[in-house]
């Protein structure tokens, strides 16, 4: 096990977080707690942590709000305490987008477990390639390949897939420009340089999708990404 993977606990009842930040610190996790929803969104900011485990109930605001907080800049596991099974169930049909869940009371050894299943299940998903971040126009654009999410400015952009593949075609040339038959290839899987006109239509569709102007047109060649600065971060 990786002993420098770091777990924010957000718990507001003493007991209940020191037990679960002992047991963590046993199984050689470092730990943070905060004890309010506010505290939690700046210290998983400054943190980064590799997992959130976030009571439903807190002071300040609630587990949900946290989650929809942390999850604007981050896609950070979460692993959510509740006080009832049927506070589980809504959250599930709310889609609030924590990966597990564990009603109160609950054994520590219990959460443990739970806690290293969703860290195996995030490094297999972090398979796809490292996160792209691009800058424009003051905005700045992130590309996650491994959960195929895309933001700009905090806010969720909703590709298609193959707008998805097309923009992140462009973003890992850095700049540089792909022609027309190049994205085909890339996006598509053409070789014989057939259909410039879908590659011109789906580039329309992602530049209106997102309101920073990050693809450019050189005019008789392809597309390039017109970022300042295209690199990971
Ligand atoms: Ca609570």
């Amino acid at each position: 096990m990786n002993s420098s993977e770091l777990i924010l606990v957000v718990e507001d009842e003493p007991t209940i977080a020191e037990a679960v930040a002992s047991r963590l610190r046993s199984e050689g996790f470092q730990v943070e707690v905060a004890v309010d929803g506010p505290t939690a969104v700046d210290r998983c900011a400054a943190l980064a942590p590799d997992l959130v485990v976030l009571d439903l109930n807190l002071p300040g605001f609630d587990g949900i709000e946290v989650c929809r907080r942390i999850h604007m800049y981050r896609r950070v596991p979460v692993v959510m305490l509740t006080a009832r099974d049927d506070e589980t169930d809504m959250l599930v049909g709310l889609g609030v987008g924590a990966d597990d869940y564990m009603t109160k009371p609950f054994s520590p050894r219990e959460l443990v477990a739970r806690i290293k299943a969703v860290l195996r299940r995030a490094r297999s998903a972090g398979s796809g390639g490292p996160s792209l971040s691009l800058e424009a126009d003051g905005d700045t654009v992130e590309i996650d390949p491994s959960t195929r999410r895309v933001t700009e400015a905090g806010r969720d952009i909703h590709l298609t897939p193959t707008e998805f593949d097309l923009l992140r075609a462009l973003a890992e040339a850095g700049g540089a420009v792909l022609s027309r038959d190049q994205l085909l290839a890339m996006v598509w899987g053409y070789r014989d340089g057939s259909g410039v006109r879908t590659v011109d239509s789906h580039i329309r569709s992602v530049r209106a999708k997102l309101s920073a102007d990050l693809i450019r047109t050189v005019h008789g060649v392809g597309y390039a990404l017109e970022a300042s600065k295209a690199g990971r971060p």
